[in-house]
């Protein structure tokens, strides 16, 4: 009020016309308000509902289908979520597939781009932004990981070419919406991105959370409920599955760019890889071979969590006999490091699982004995009738 109480008293004082003062009370209306004259629970909304469309750019898009290629999704669906991503965030897809697919390839070592344990998680939560543009700016990585991302005419000449005129665009129409305020609302859709993404992500999940599967790394999952940051929050998951779709596991998970996935998929515009499988049974097997290796191996992780979650419940029951947890963890122990090592050879990873088979059905511990059983029945593909 007082401004606008400036402004009359200038006209005035120099005697301008009416015309020129409701011109510039309405420049000055303007400049507070812009077109919308929105108020600031609705600027607020915007704002939410912008940088959760950023957030699922990155993981549908970006993360999930450029990356990894868990999902292909219909140009109605990539282009526009391209265009918001540049606008938004300025990122190049190249650069971001060819990053993450490095942190999955060098996961936890000095050659990791963000990784929390070789670079200190103060680094990662509160510079992540600085680590990827340092990373973005080795051209060989982008090169060399960077292959298969789009490379057609909006690619090249606008959003690689002219990265960040995008979110200088993104500025203008912010402030042209919303006045002043618009730059702050420009502010934290700037941020958004750096801190959820960059920093939360690559450094708490793989610092701070709870784990599913004994991945060889540190991820974690930082929250059941992936719905801030698009079900990313599910990273210990997404590294255990790394081409799957769906970053949610257990039944009580829930993972918000999987449900966009799905309802995509049933108008016809995004097509999901097959998630990952239960491991094939056929009861008329009973031994070990080398079938039997191809399905422990791509089930590993599972099995590893399967074996846990009986040694917990049964401890539970029969902790109180004499050897029974030592010969548990002894056996599980076994079983972990069996798939962590190499093996030189088919036949040398055949005979440590069925000398491991012998000793678990030997323990007399039930769950071991129906577990090893459920090994020797283990089938790389369906069984048909
Ligand atoms: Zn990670
Ligand atoms: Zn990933």
């Amino acid at each position: 009020m007082l401004a606008l109480r400036a402004i009359r008293e200038v006209c005035l004082e120099s005697m301008l016309s009416p015309v020129a003062m409701s011109l510039a009370m309405g420049l000055w209306d303007f400049v507070r308000y812009g077109i919308t004259g929105w108020g600031a629970g609705a600027i607020i909304l915007f704002t939410l509902i912008t940088t959760h469309l950023t957030i699922i750019g990155v993981t549908v898009y970006l993360h999930r289908c450029q990356a990894h290629r868990a999902l292909e999704l219909h140009p109605i669906v990539s282009h526009p979520l391209r265009l918001w991503l540049w606008l938004a965030t300025g990122m190049v897809t190249k650069e971001w597939a060819a990053i993450h697919r490095k942190h999955h390839a060098k996961c936890e070592t000095e050659e990791d781009p963000h990784s929390p344990q070789t670079k200190g998680i103060d680094k990662v939560l509160w510079e992540g932004a600085e680590l990827y543009r340092e990373a973005a700016a080795d051209r060989e990585l982008v090169e060399r990981y960077g292959h298969g991302t789009p490379d057609d005419w909006v690619e090249r000449n606008v959003y690689s070419r002219y990265s960040r005129l995008g979110v200088s665009i993104l500025l203008v129409a912010d402030v042209l919406l919303f006045g002043v305020v618009g730059a702050a609302v420009w502010a934290v859709q700037m941020a958004w991105i750096p801190f959820f993404a960059a920093g939360v992500i690559n450094g708490i999940g793989h610092f701070w959370g709870y784990r599913n599967f004994k991945s060889p790394d540190t991820s974690t999952n930082i929250l059941p409920w992936g719905i801030l940051i698009g079900g990313e929050e599910l990273h210990n998951n997404h590294h255990t599955f790394a081409t799957s779709p769906k970053l949610s596991s257990k039944w009580y998970e829930f993972d918000i760019g999987w449900m966009y996935i799905r309802l995509l998929a049933m108008v016809g515009l995004a097509k999901p890889r097959a998630l990952p499988a239960e491991m094939f049974l056929d009861p008329s097997r009973n031994q070990i071979d080398a079938a039997t290796i191809e399905a422990v191996i791509s089930h590993k992780y599972q099995l590893m969590a399967l074996l846990s979650k009986s040694f917990k419940k049964d401890s539970r029951q029969s902790g109180s006999q004499p050897g029974v947890v030592e010969k548990w963890m002894e056996l599980r122990k076994e079983f972990e490091a069996m798939w962590s090592r190499r093996h030189t050879s088919v036949d040398q990873a055949v005979s440590s699982l069925q000398s491991w088979c012998n000793k678990a059905e030997a323990s007399g511990i039930a769950a071991l004995v129906e577990f090893s059983r459920k090994l020797r029945m283990a089938s790389p593909r369906p069984v048909t009738a």
